[in-house]
C-alpha cells in the first residue's frame, strides 16, 4: 500500500482527513491529518424523507357518540333486565367491573351511566340502552328485502 501523502510504501495505511480531503496515510504521516471514523456517514435527508412520506393521519370523529343517547328510562330497563337474568347488583357489577353501589345508583336513577358502562351493561344484559338522537334519512332503496313497506317501517318506529 502506498501512502497518499509521502508516497512511501507502508504496511498499512489509515484513512485520514487532510484539510478536508480523505487520504490514506502511513503511520508516519498520520500526524498531518485527522483520523476518520470509518463508520458510514448517515445520509442526513433520509429521516426527513421518510417522515414526509408518511402522511399524517388525523381523523377527527367529533360527531361519533353524538348520534345516540341513553334512553331516558335506562335505569328501569337495566333493573328489569338484570332481574330477568336473575342477577344481583353485586353480580352485575362484578361482571362489568363496576362497584355494586354504582349499579344501585344507576338503577335508582341517581347516576347516569357513562357510555362505556352503559355499553358493558348492554352487552351483559343483552339490552339496548341507546336511542338515536335524530334519524338521518338514508337511501331509500326500491327493493325491500325484509318485505316491509316504508309505511310499516314508520309505524314500527312510531311506537
Ligand atoms: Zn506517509
Amino acid at each position: 500500500m502506498q501512502c497518499e501523502l509521502c508516497g512511501n510504501e507502508c504496511f498499512k495505511c489509515y484513512p485520514s482527513n487532510v484539510d478536508g480531503v480523505r487520504m490514506m496515510l502511513c503511520p508516519g504521516c498520520m500526524k498531518y491529518g485527522k483520523n476518520i471514523n470509518e463508520k458510514k456517514e448517515i445520509i442526513p435527508n433520509i429521516n426527513q424523507s421518510i417522515k414526509t412520506s408518511i402522511k399524517r393521519k388525523i381523523v377527527k370523529d367529533v360527531y361519533v357518540g353524538m348520534d345516540k343517547e341513553l334512553v331516558s328510562n335506562c335505569s328501569e330497563i337495566i333493573k328489569n333486565a338484570r332481574l330477568k337474568k336473575e342477577l344481583s347488583r353485586e353480580e352485575l357489577g362484578f361482571k362489568i367491573g363496576e362497584r355494586t353501589v354504582t349499579i344501585a345508583k344507576i338503577e335508582n336513577g341517581d347516576l347516569r351511566p357513562s357510555d362505556k358502562i352503559a355499553e358493558k351493561i348492554e352487552k351483559e344484559l343483552s339490552i339496548s340502552l341507546f336511542e338515536k338522537v335524530k334519524e338521518i334519512p338514508t337511501k331509500i332503496s326500491s327493493t325491500h328485502s325484509s318485505g316491509l313497506t316504508l309505511g310499516d317501517f314508520i309505524k314500527s318506529e312510531d311506537k
